[in-house]
């Protein structure tokens, strides 16, 4: 995919994601890797749903702008939370795009003390893994982004407490759609909370199954076949 393609794209999915309400105001930022060392990313304070391929910055991994500005950026500034965003390139050569948003189910879910990290729905093998919550960091501060920088080593989809998500991919799309995951995710659990709570989840032998399609996927990170086995033990054990 070229740049214009990769910036025309990152304009959708910020339409989407303020479409499906999981950002609010100018809250929410993505970027893509455009080569080894050059990320684009979205401009702060603007609102994701109105963003324009032009308003779009160019840094490397330090964060220093290495784009030429011109009318349509020249006045803006990378997001402020780039350094989540670079933690990730930087530990994970294999990541081509970084989304960070605010999904209120998924938010909520923290706020209530309710852990994403288990294995209740295909979905959470297949596609995101076991979704760890970060504990609450000022958003902008070192400890937040040492905390992704250890977390996206093992995970695609993790957690800041009351505050968002972060999710990666192979492209935007990719890590778009497991923000989308996520958040149905934590719909789903919100609802099952609702109805009585849980009373069972996917046993050893079904999730066993799906670690096998996730292999095939190429999606496995390390640790993850004994983090997906413990859960499945855990939830067992509370039923
Ligand atoms: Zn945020």
């Amino acid at each position: 995919m070229n740049e214009h393609a990769i910036r025309e794209l990152m304009c959708r999915v910020g339409q989407q994601m303020h479409a499906t309400g999981l950002v609010e105001g100018t809250a929410g930022n993505l970027s893509a890797r455009l080569s080894e060392e050059r990320i684009l990313t979205t401009p702060s304070g603007l609102a994701k749903g109105e963003l324009l391929p032009e308003q779009m910055i160019i840094v490397n991994l330090n964060g220093q702008r290495v784009d030429t500005p011109t009318e349509a950026n020249a006045h803006l500034r990378p997001t402020s939370e780039l350094m989540l965003h670079l933690e990730c390139y930087k530990v994970r050569p294999d990541v081509q795009a970084v989304v960070h948003a605010h999904p209120p189910h998924v938010v909520a879910m923290t706020i209530a003390g309710y852990d994403l990290g288990q294995v209740l729905v295909p979905e959470m093998v297949i596609l995101l893994g076991i979704v760890p919550t970060l504990p609450y960091t000022t958003p902008g501060s070192t400890e937040g982004r040492d905390a992704v920088g250890t977390a996206v080593r093992e995970h695609d989809a993790m957690v800041l407490a009351y505050h968002g998500s972060l999710t990666v991919g192979n492209n935007l799309s990719e890590a778009y759609r497991r923000l989308e995951s996520l958040e149905h995710t934590a719909r789903i659990l919100t609802l099952v909370q609702q109805l009585g709570g849980a009373k069972g989840g996917l046993n050893r032998e079904q999730v066993e199954a799906l670690i096998a399609i996730r292999t095939r996927l190429g999606r496995m990170r390390p640790g993850d076949e004994a983090r997906f086995l413990d859960r499945v033990t855990q939830v067992s054990n509370e039923a």
